[in-house]
């Protein structure tokens, strides 16, 4: 008899009802919370954290003999000459561009284009579509298998998804971007991030049967409705077109695997919103809010910030972090409280 109460007050103490149970999985949990708005780090510390990654990915490149790629990302954004007022800092020109896809300095600035690019398109498609953005995020499980398969094993299991019903009844396209992570077991964890248009409600769990029905093992994906920032969702996919490896935890044998790759895609539109890129002319009014115009400052110019003249300073890329840490100590300290 007391065995028995015993156990009943464990349970009730420690077992939570199955519907509370929340995971990150769970659209219970999702639905809740705001997407993660766009964090935007401050400059130096995402100058250094670039450095870093250059400099690591130079190591690998040489562990691997090929110190033409080495050299190229070595000059690469070697020097800088800066526009600055002393307080912020209007425009970055660099000596060199390499356009290696891992290089953290032009990848970037590829993010950034593309940022450009898609921020007018998929802020027409919501207007114009009666549908919602949403973060969806779908994982596959783990297995020794190369780079390169481990990336078509996901996009093939997608590509299966998009033609089904239940997913054309439910949305109506959107962009995609793969990140490759390395887990402490070794192997690539491979996700693909979208950006996609919801155009009706279902239950989170339909979804997963779907992931599951096509991949044959899976069932983790995460969903987060887009509720207001358009834009920071936006980044959120696109960052993995900066980062589509993390690179710092990356060994010469990953570099090597990326490298017979390279041809592969890791970002794309799909469904109705491709064909409505590919018909998309943006307005003036889309023009105006891009940040295009830093290209037209010179020596001389107005801050857009604050309207002081800028001046020009040129320094290596070790010299930028610090450069940039004490131009925002500067601005700081001089800026009005509050
Ligand atoms: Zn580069
Ligand atoms: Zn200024």
């Amino acid at each position: 008899m007391r065995l028995s109460l015993s156990t009943s007050s464990n349970r009730s103490q420690f077992a939570v009802p199955s519907e509370l149970k929340t995971s990150p999985q769970t659209y219970v949990h999702t639905r809740v919370t705001n997407s993660q708005p766009y964090k935007a780090k401050s400059r130096s510390v995402t100058a250094e954290s670039r450095l870093r990654t250059k400099k690591h990915l130079v190591r690998l490149a040489r562990e691997i003999n090929n110190n033409g790629l080495a050299d190229k990302i070595t000059n690469c954004h070697s020097r800088i000459a800066l526009l600055t007022c002393g307080r912020h800092v209007a425009r970055m020109m660099p000596n060199h561009t390499c356009e290696f896809r891992l290089c953290p300095n032009c990848a970037r600035r590829r993010a950034r284009k593309h940022f450009n690019n898609y921020l007018p398109k998929v802020s027409g498609f919501v207007r114009t579509h009666r549908v919602t953005p949403v973060l969806l995020t779908l994982t596959q499980t783990h297995r020794a298998e190369t780079l390169e398969h481990s990336v078509k094993r996901l996009m093939s299991a997608f590509r299966k998804l998009i033609r089904r019903g239940f997913w054309l009844e439910h949305f109506r396209g959107g962009t995609w971007s793969v990140e490759v992570t390395k887990g402490k077991d070794g192997l690539y964890h491979t996700h693909l991030h979208l950006l996609a248009f919801r155009s009706k409600f279902f239950d989170i769990k339909l979804l997963r049967s779907e992931w599951l029905a096509v991949t044959g093992d899976s069932v983790n994906l995460n969903l987060k409705p887009i509720l207001e920032d358009v834009p920071g969702g936006l980044r959120e996919v696109l960052k993995y077109i900066a980062k589509p490896l993390d690179i710092e935890r990356f060994t010469a044998q990953n570099l090597r695997d990326f490298l017979g790759i390279k041809n592969m895609r890791f970002f794309g539109t799909f469904g109705e919103f491709r064909n409505f890129c590919a018909d998309f002319v943006p307005s003036d009014n889309d023009k105006s809010e891009l940040d295009g115009l830093a290209r037209d400052l010179v020596e001389g110019c107005a801050c857009p910030h604050c309207q002081e003249p800028l001046f020009e300073v040129r320094m290596s890329d070790n010299e930028l972090p610090d450069f940039l840490r004490k131009i925002e100590e500067s601005a700081r300290s001089k800026s009005p409280p509050g």
